[in-house]
Protein backbone atom coordinates (compact mmCIF):
# COMPACT_ATOMS: atom_id res chain seq x y z
CA UNK A 1 0.00 0.00 0.00
CA UNK A 2 1.50 3.76 -0.66
CA UNK A 3 0.31 7.79 -1.10
CA UNK A 4 0.57 7.80 -4.68
CA UNK A 5 -3.06 8.22 -6.14
CA UNK A 6 -5.09 10.12 -8.79
CA UNK A 7 -6.76 13.50 -7.30
CA UNK A 8 -8.50 16.01 -9.42
CA UNK A 9 -7.24 14.11 -12.72
CA UNK A 10 -3.30 14.93 -11.49
CA UNK A 11 -1.53 12.16 -9.95
CA UNK A 12 -0.29 12.97 -6.53
CA UNK A 13 2.00 11.60 -3.37
CA UNK A 14 0.09 12.31 -0.44
CA UNK A 15 -1.53 15.72 -1.03
CA UNK A 16 1.16 17.19 -3.30
CA UNK A 17 0.44 17.09 -7.03
CA UNK A 18 3.52 15.29 -8.80
CA UNK A 19 3.50 18.34 -11.67
CA UNK A 20 4.26 20.64 -9.21
CA UNK A 21 7.25 18.84 -7.99
CA UNK A 22 8.20 18.73 -11.67
CA UNK A 23 7.57 22.22 -12.08
CA UNK A 24 9.62 23.84 -8.97
CA UNK A 25 12.50 20.97 -8.70
CA UNK A 26 12.49 19.99 -12.44
CA UNK A 27 12.82 16.70 -13.66
CA UNK A 28 13.97 13.72 -13.73
CA UNK A 29 12.93 13.23 -9.95
CA UNK A 30 12.89 10.61 -6.87
CA UNK A 31 9.85 11.42 -5.13
CA UNK A 32 9.21 9.84 -1.42
CA UNK A 33 6.15 9.67 0.64
CA UNK A 34 7.46 9.84 4.10
CA UNK A 35 3.49 8.56 5.32
CA UNK A 36 3.82 5.56 3.37
CA UNK A 37 7.55 4.82 4.78
CA UNK A 38 6.57 5.44 8.07
CA UNK A 39 3.47 3.09 7.48
CA UNK A 40 5.61 0.02 6.49
CA UNK A 41 7.70 0.49 8.99
CA UNK A 42 4.94 0.21 11.80
CA UNK A 43 3.51 -2.35 9.19
CA UNK A 44 6.97 -4.58 10.05
CA UNK A 45 6.93 -4.10 13.30
CA UNK A 46 3.93 -4.82 14.22
CA UNK A 47 3.92 -8.15 12.33
CA UNK A 48 6.84 -9.40 14.96
CA UNK A 49 5.43 -7.52 17.93
CA UNK A 50 5.12 -11.09 19.71
CA UNK A 51 8.70 -12.19 18.75
CA UNK A 52 12.11 -10.55 20.40
CA UNK A 53 13.72 -8.80 17.58
CA UNK A 54 15.35 -6.19 16.31
CA UNK A 55 14.95 -4.49 12.61
CA UNK A 56 18.18 -3.37 10.66
CA UNK A 57 16.71 -1.77 7.74
CA UNK A 58 19.42 -2.52 5.01
CA UNK A 59 20.75 0.85 3.89
CA UNK A 60 21.81 -0.41 0.50
CA UNK A 61 17.68 -0.15 -0.77
CA UNK A 62 17.81 3.76 0.05
CA UNK A 63 20.56 5.70 2.04
CA UNK A 64 19.26 8.67 1.51
CA UNK A 65 19.71 10.66 5.11
CA UNK A 66 16.07 11.60 5.40
CA UNK A 67 14.51 8.16 4.52
CA UNK A 68 17.40 7.10 7.27
CA UNK A 69 16.15 9.38 9.82
CA UNK A 70 12.77 9.07 9.07
CA UNK A 71 12.84 5.12 9.43
CA UNK A 72 15.16 5.12 12.98
CA UNK A 73 12.72 7.37 13.81
CA UNK A 74 10.31 4.04 13.91
CA UNK A 75 13.16 2.54 16.60
CA UNK A 76 14.95 0.88 13.57
CA UNK A 77 18.32 0.33 13.08
CA UNK A 78 20.75 -0.21 9.93
CA UNK A 79 21.74 -3.48 8.03
CA UNK A 80 25.15 -2.38 6.30
CA UNK A 81 27.58 -3.29 3.42
CA UNK A 82 30.25 -0.48 3.54
CA UNK A 83 32.43 1.65 5.66
CA UNK A 84 30.47 4.54 3.62
CA UNK A 85 26.98 3.14 4.88
CA UNK A 86 28.20 3.23 8.31
CA UNK A 87 28.80 6.51 7.97
CA UNK A 88 25.59 7.39 6.58
CA UNK A 89 24.17 5.18 9.69
CA UNK A 90 25.69 7.13 12.12
CA UNK A 91 25.26 11.03 10.32
CA UNK A 92 21.17 10.16 10.17
CA UNK A 93 21.21 9.45 14.27
CA UNK A 94 21.22 5.69 13.62
CA UNK A 95 22.12 3.82 17.20
CA UNK A 96 25.25 1.63 16.41
CA UNK A 97 23.80 -1.06 19.14
CA UNK A 98 21.40 -1.09 16.42
CA UNK A 99 23.49 -1.78 13.32
CA UNK A 100 24.75 -5.26 11.67
CA UNK A 101 27.10 -5.40 9.18
CA UNK A 102 27.45 -7.67 6.17
CA UNK A 103 29.68 -7.96 3.28
CA UNK A 104 32.61 -10.56 1.87
CA UNK A 105 34.61 -7.38 1.44
CA UNK A 106 35.40 -5.92 4.69
CA UNK A 107 38.42 -4.14 5.17
CA UNK A 108 40.46 -3.69 8.27
CA UNK A 109 39.55 0.44 8.22
CA UNK A 110 36.06 0.05 8.09
CA UNK A 111 36.04 -3.01 10.17
CA UNK A 112 38.03 -0.75 12.82
CA UNK A 113 35.63 2.13 12.66
CA UNK A 114 32.79 -0.54 13.61
CA UNK A 115 34.75 -1.47 16.66
CA UNK A 116 35.63 2.14 17.94
CA UNK A 117 32.15 2.60 17.80
CA UNK A 118 30.70 -0.49 18.79
CA UNK A 119 28.35 -2.32 16.39
CA UNK A 120 25.95 -4.61 17.49
CA UNK A 121 27.35 -7.54 15.10
CA UNK A 122 30.06 -8.62 11.99
CA UNK A 123 28.32 -10.88 9.68
CA UNK A 124 31.00 -12.71 8.80
CA UNK A 125 31.31 -14.25 5.47
CA UNK A 126 34.85 -16.33 5.61
CA UNK A 127 37.51 -17.42 7.26
CA UNK A 128 39.89 -15.21 6.18
CA UNK A 129 37.75 -12.60 7.52
CA UNK A 130 37.34 -13.71 10.87
CA UNK A 131 41.09 -13.67 10.83
CA UNK A 132 41.06 -10.38 10.15
CA UNK A 133 38.14 -9.10 13.03
CA UNK A 134 40.67 -10.84 15.81
CA UNK A 135 43.78 -9.02 14.96
CA UNK A 136 41.88 -5.09 14.17
CA UNK A 137 40.16 -5.99 18.21
CA UNK A 138 43.25 -7.21 19.19
CA UNK A 139 45.15 -4.17 18.25
CA UNK A 140 42.05 -1.81 19.95
CA UNK A 141 41.62 -4.05 22.81
CA UNK A 142 37.83 -4.79 22.23
CA UNK A 143 35.94 -7.58 21.36
CA UNK A 144 33.95 -8.35 18.07
CA UNK A 145 30.20 -9.29 18.41
CA UNK A 146 30.20 -11.58 15.27
CA UNK A 147 27.64 -13.99 13.71
CA UNK A 148 28.35 -16.19 10.71
CA UNK A 149 26.74 -15.51 7.67
CA UNK A 150 25.78 -19.38 6.47
CA UNK A 151 25.09 -19.91 2.95
CA UNK A 152 21.90 -22.60 3.41
CA UNK A 153 22.00 -23.73 -0.17
CA UNK A 154 18.95 -22.88 -0.79
CA UNK A 155 16.82 -21.57 -3.83
CA UNK A 156 15.27 -18.49 -3.17
CA UNK A 157 13.67 -18.28 -6.93
CA UNK A 158 14.22 -14.74 -7.90
CA UNK A 159 16.70 -12.68 -10.24
CA UNK A 160 20.12 -14.56 -10.45
CA UNK A 161 21.53 -11.47 -9.79
CA UNK A 162 19.98 -11.23 -6.53
CA UNK A 163 20.44 -14.83 -5.14
CA UNK A 164 22.25 -15.06 -2.51
CA UNK A 165 22.12 -18.23 -0.98
CA UNK A 166 22.70 -20.65 -3.11
CA UNK A 167 26.05 -23.09 -3.03
CA UNK A 168 27.63 -21.27 -6.56
CA UNK A 169 27.40 -18.00 -4.82
CA UNK A 170 29.82 -15.75 -3.66
CA UNK A 171 27.96 -15.12 0.16
CA UNK A 172 28.55 -16.65 3.12
CA UNK A 173 29.95 -20.00 4.67
CA UNK A 174 28.49 -23.10 2.94
CA UNK A 175 26.62 -25.04 5.51
CA UNK A 176 28.15 -28.08 5.45
CA UNK A 177 31.36 -27.15 7.29
CA UNK A 178 30.26 -24.06 9.02
CA UNK A 179 30.39 -26.20 12.33
CA UNK A 180 34.30 -25.90 12.24
CA UNK A 181 33.90 -22.21 11.41
CA UNK A 182 31.66 -21.83 15.07
CA UNK A 183 34.98 -23.48 16.62
CA UNK A 184 37.38 -21.88 15.32
CA UNK A 185 35.45 -18.43 15.88
CA UNK A 186 35.06 -19.28 19.67
CA UNK A 187 38.40 -19.85 20.13
CA UNK A 188 39.46 -16.69 19.26
CA UNK A 189 40.31 -14.63 21.84
CA UNK A 190 39.09 -11.00 20.33
CA UNK A 191 36.19 -12.39 19.04
CA UNK A 192 32.75 -13.45 20.82
CA UNK A 193 30.16 -15.72 19.09
CA UNK A 194 26.52 -14.09 19.12
CA UNK A 195 24.86 -14.87 16.12
CA UNK A 196 23.92 -16.50 13.06
CA UNK A 197 23.08 -14.81 10.35
CA UNK A 198 21.54 -16.09 6.49
CA UNK A 199 20.16 -13.87 3.82
CA UNK A 200 19.17 -15.94 1.00
CA UNK A 201 18.25 -12.84 -1.93
CA UNK A 202 16.15 -10.11 -2.32
CA UNK A 203 12.56 -9.80 -4.09
CA UNK A 204 11.53 -13.30 -2.53
CA UNK A 205 7.39 -13.66 -3.55
CA UNK A 206 7.00 -16.85 -1.88
CA UNK A 207 7.46 -18.05 1.83
CA UNK A 208 8.76 -21.58 1.96
CA UNK A 209 12.42 -20.19 0.63
CA UNK A 210 12.56 -18.91 3.74
CA UNK A 211 10.69 -21.48 6.22
CA UNK A 212 13.50 -24.10 4.04
CA UNK A 213 16.09 -21.37 5.32
CA UNK A 214 15.40 -21.12 8.76
CA UNK A 215 14.63 -24.81 9.29
CA UNK A 216 18.57 -25.06 8.50
CA UNK A 217 19.28 -22.38 10.57
CA UNK A 218 17.48 -23.96 13.94
CA UNK A 219 19.12 -26.93 13.56
CA UNK A 220 22.31 -25.21 13.50
CA UNK A 221 21.31 -23.44 16.59
CA UNK A 222 20.07 -26.92 18.36
CA UNK A 223 23.75 -28.73 16.75
CA UNK A 224 26.00 -25.83 18.03
CA UNK A 225 24.48 -25.48 21.64
CA UNK A 226 25.55 -28.99 22.41
CA UNK A 227 28.59 -28.54 21.58
CA UNK A 228 28.38 -25.30 24.57
CA UNK A 229 28.05 -22.33 21.66
CA UNK A 230 24.80 -20.16 22.90
CA UNK A 231 23.65 -18.13 20.21
CA UNK A 232 21.71 -15.10 21.22
CA UNK A 233 20.37 -13.73 17.79
CA UNK A 234 19.27 -15.49 14.86
CA UNK A 235 19.53 -13.33 12.10
CA UNK A 236 17.04 -14.02 8.87
CA UNK A 237 18.09 -11.30 6.87
CA UNK A 238 15.97 -9.42 4.51
CA UNK A 239 14.49 -10.02 0.81
CA UNK A 240 11.09 -10.25 1.32
CA UNK A 241 9.59 -8.81 -2.11
CA UNK A 242 6.75 -5.92 -3.11
CA UNK A 243 4.48 -5.83 -5.53
CA UNK A 244 6.02 -3.95 -9.15
CA UNK A 245 3.58 -5.77 -11.68
CA UNK A 246 1.80 -9.03 -10.58
CA UNK A 247 3.59 -10.79 -7.94
CA UNK A 248 1.46 -11.57 -4.72
CA UNK A 249 4.82 -11.57 -2.47
CA UNK A 250 3.69 -12.59 1.58
CA UNK A 251 2.90 -9.82 3.84
CA UNK A 252 5.14 -9.25 7.20
CA UNK A 253 2.64 -10.81 9.04
CA UNK A 254 2.03 -13.73 6.68
CA UNK A 255 6.21 -14.26 7.25
CA UNK A 256 5.73 -13.75 11.00
CA UNK A 257 3.47 -16.67 10.94
CA UNK A 258 5.37 -18.93 9.19
CA UNK A 259 8.31 -18.51 11.18
CA UNK A 260 7.03 -17.67 14.76
CA UNK A 261 6.94 -22.09 15.49
CA UNK A 262 10.44 -22.53 13.73
CA UNK A 263 12.29 -20.07 16.39
CA UNK A 264 9.78 -20.28 19.48
CA UNK A 265 11.44 -22.32 21.20
CA UNK A 266 15.46 -21.35 20.73
CA UNK A 267 15.91 -18.34 22.46
CA UNK A 268 17.21 -16.06 20.25
CA UNK A 269 16.58 -12.69 19.24
CA UNK A 270 15.46 -11.94 15.81
CA UNK A 271 16.95 -9.72 13.52
CA UNK A 272 15.27 -8.64 10.07
CA UNK A 273 17.36 -6.80 8.04
CA UNK A 274 14.26 -5.46 5.31
CA UNK A 275 15.14 -3.27 2.55
CA UNK A 276 12.88 -3.08 -0.76
CA UNK A 277 9.78 -3.78 1.69
CA UNK A 278 9.90 -0.50 3.82
CA UNK A 279 11.06 1.68 1.00
CA UNK A 280 9.85 0.09 -2.75
CA UNK A 281 6.60 1.24 -2.81
CA UNK A 282 7.22 4.68 -0.81
CA UNK A 283 9.38 6.32 -3.73
CA UNK A 284 8.41 6.50 -7.55
CA UNK A 285 10.64 8.29 -10.25
CA UNK A 286 8.93 11.07 -12.27
CA UNK A 287 10.70 11.95 -15.91
CA UNK A 288 9.29 14.00 -18.52
CA UNK A 289 9.00 12.78 -22.03
CA UNK A 290 11.27 14.59 -24.41
CA UNK A 291 9.87 13.34 -28.19
CA UNK A 292 8.61 10.47 -29.27
CA UNK A 293 9.45 8.74 -32.56
CA UNK A 294 9.26 5.39 -34.73
CA UNK A 295 11.23 3.17 -35.86
CA UNK A 296 10.29 1.13 -38.57
CA UNK A 297 7.59 -0.53 -36.52
CA UNK A 298 8.63 0.24 -33.26
CA UNK A 299 7.11 3.27 -31.34
CA UNK A 300 9.65 4.56 -28.98
CA UNK A 301 9.01 7.05 -25.96
CA UNK A 302 12.35 9.15 -25.22
CA UNK A 303 12.04 10.65 -21.84
CA UNK A 304 14.42 12.40 -19.85
CA UNK A 305 15.72 9.91 -17.33
CA UNK A 306 18.06 7.28 -17.97
CA UNK A 307 19.79 3.94 -16.78
CA UNK A 308 22.41 5.72 -14.69
CA UNK A 309 19.26 7.42 -12.27
CA UNK A 310 16.74 4.03 -12.80
CA UNK A 311 19.24 1.09 -13.33
CA UNK A 312 16.84 -1.98 -12.20
CA UNK A 313 14.90 -2.36 -15.36
CA UNK A 314 18.87 -2.58 -17.44
CA UNK A 315 20.24 -4.36 -15.04
CA UNK A 316 17.62 -7.40 -13.84
CA UNK A 317 14.96 -6.22 -16.84
CA UNK A 318 12.57 -5.60 -13.75
CA UNK A 319 9.15 -4.14 -14.10
CA UNK A 320 7.85 -0.44 -13.16
CA UNK A 321 4.90 0.24 -13.56
CA UNK A 322 4.27 3.28 -15.89
CA UNK A 323 1.26 5.91 -14.90
CA UNK A 324 0.90 9.60 -16.64
CA UNK A 325 0.78 12.37 -14.13
CA UNK A 326 -2.33 13.73 -15.76
CA UNK A 327 -5.27 11.19 -15.18
CA UNK A 328 -6.80 12.24 -19.07
CA UNK A 329 -3.92 11.26 -20.73
CA UNK A 330 -4.52 7.69 -19.28
CA UNK A 331 -8.02 7.67 -20.02
CA UNK A 332 -7.03 7.82 -24.10
CA UNK A 333 -6.39 4.79 -24.64
CA UNK A 334 -3.06 3.03 -24.74
CA UNK A 335 0.13 2.71 -27.34
CA UNK A 336 2.49 -0.53 -27.41
CA UNK A 337 5.82 1.70 -27.28
CA UNK A 338 9.79 0.90 -25.72
CA UNK A 339 10.45 4.32 -23.28
CA UNK A 340 14.16 4.81 -23.38
CA UNK A 341 16.32 7.33 -22.03
CA UNK A 342 18.71 9.70 -24.04
CA UNK A 343 22.07 7.51 -23.06
CA UNK A 344 24.20 5.68 -25.89
CA UNK A 345 22.98 2.49 -24.94
CA UNK A 346 20.67 0.19 -26.33
CA UNK A 347 20.40 -1.70 -22.88
CA UNK A 348 18.80 2.26 -21.90
CA UNK A 349 15.25 1.66 -21.55
CA UNK A 350 12.39 1.37 -18.66
CA UNK A 351 10.45 -0.45 -20.57
CA UNK A 352 9.80 -2.22 -23.78
CA UNK A 353 6.92 -3.07 -26.14
CA UNK A 354 4.47 -1.92 -22.71
CA UNK A 355 1.11 -1.08 -23.33
CA UNK A 356 1.03 2.44 -22.12
CA UNK A 357 -1.05 5.71 -22.26
CA UNK A 358 -0.15 7.22 -25.34
CA UNK A 359 2.27 10.08 -24.30
CA UNK A 360 3.42 13.03 -25.77
CA UNK A 361 6.43 15.18 -25.61
CA UNK A 362 6.20 17.16 -22.75
CA UNK A 363 3.95 14.92 -20.78
CA UNK A 364 5.22 13.42 -17.22
CA UNK A 365 5.64 10.31 -16.35
CA UNK A 366 6.04 8.36 -12.92
CA UNK A 367 7.49 5.04 -12.85
CA UNK A 368 6.31 3.11 -9.58
CA UNK A 369 7.47 1.20 -6.57
CA UNK A 370 11.32 2.87 -7.48
CA UNK A 371 12.11 3.98 -3.77
CA UNK A 372 14.43 0.99 -3.36
CA UNK A 373 17.65 0.34 -5.40
CA UNK A 374 16.63 3.45 -7.60
CA UNK A 375 19.14 6.82 -6.74
CA UNK A 376 21.31 3.84 -4.76
CA UNK A 377 22.24 2.74 -7.77
CA UNK A 378 22.35 5.91 -9.91
CA UNK A 379 25.60 6.94 -11.66
CA UNK A 380 26.92 9.98 -13.38
CA UNK A 381 26.86 7.71 -16.81
CA UNK A 382 27.13 9.97 -20.11
CA UNK A 383 28.17 12.81 -17.70
CA UNK A 384 24.51 13.13 -16.03
CA UNK A 385 24.34 15.33 -12.89
CA UNK A 386 22.59 12.74 -10.72
CA UNK A 387 19.00 13.84 -9.92
CA UNK A 388 17.28 16.05 -7.22
CA UNK A 389 15.51 13.54 -4.13
CA UNK A 390 12.05 15.17 -2.68
CA UNK A 391 10.12 14.00 0.33
CA UNK A 392 6.75 14.38 0.51
CA UNK A 393 5.39 14.84 4.27
CA UNK A 394 1.44 15.36 3.77
CA UNK A 395 0.82 18.67 1.55
CA UNK A 396 4.03 19.79 1.57
CA UNK A 397 7.69 18.37 0.28
CA UNK A 398 10.82 18.99 0.95
CA UNK A 399 14.33 18.59 -1.87
CA UNK A 400 16.10 15.79 0.67
CA UNK A 401 18.89 15.91 -1.94
CA UNK A 402 18.91 19.01 -4.96
CA UNK A 403 19.91 17.68 -7.91
CA UNK A 404 24.12 17.89 -8.70
CA UNK A 405 25.34 20.65 -11.34
CA UNK A 406 27.81 20.30 -14.15
CA UNK A 407 30.21 21.49 -11.78
CA UNK A 408 29.47 19.04 -9.21
CA UNK A 409 30.75 16.56 -12.32
CA UNK A 410 33.88 18.06 -12.60
CA UNK A 411 34.42 18.70 -9.31
CA UNK A 412 37.15 16.09 -7.82
CA UNK A 413 39.18 16.20 -11.34
CA UNK A 414 42.14 18.06 -11.62
CA UNK A 415 43.06 19.20 -15.50
CA UNK A 416 46.89 18.36 -16.19
C1 LIG B 1 20.49 -6.49 0.25
C2 LIG B 1 20.47 -7.11 1.59
C3 LIG B 1 19.33 -7.05 2.41
C4 LIG B 1 18.05 -6.40 1.97
O1 LIG B 1 17.40 -7.08 0.95
P1 LIG B 1 15.93 -6.62 0.52
O2 LIG B 1 15.57 -7.57 -0.55
O3 LIG B 1 16.03 -5.23 0.03
O4 LIG B 1 15.05 -6.75 1.71
C5 LIG B 1 19.41 -7.59 3.67
N1 LIG B 1 20.54 -8.18 4.12
C6 LIG B 1 21.65 -8.27 3.37
C7 LIG B 1 22.84 -8.91 3.91
C8 LIG B 1 21.66 -7.74 2.08
O5 LIG B 1 22.76 -7.84 1.34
Amino acid sequence: MHYFSYQHGELHCEGVPLSRIADEVGTPVYVYSRQTLVRHCRVFREAFAGIPHTICFAVKANSNLSVLRTIAGEGIGADIVSGGELFRALKAGIDPAMIVYAGVGKQSHEIARALEIGIKMFNVESRGEMDVIQQVAKSLGKVAPIAIRVNPNVDAGTHPYISTGLRQNKFGIGIEGVMDDYQYAHGLSHVEVVGVHCHIGSQLTDIQPFVDALQIIRQLVLDLREQGIVLRYLDMGGGLGIRYNAETPPSPEELARAIRPIVADLGCELIFEPGRVLVGNAGIFLTRVIYTKSNYERKFIVVDGAMNDLARPSLYGSYHDILPADEAAGRQGTALADVVGPICETGDFFARERSVAPFAAGDLMALMSAGAYGFTMSSNYNSRPRVAEVMVDGDTYRVVRRRETFDDLVRLEEEV
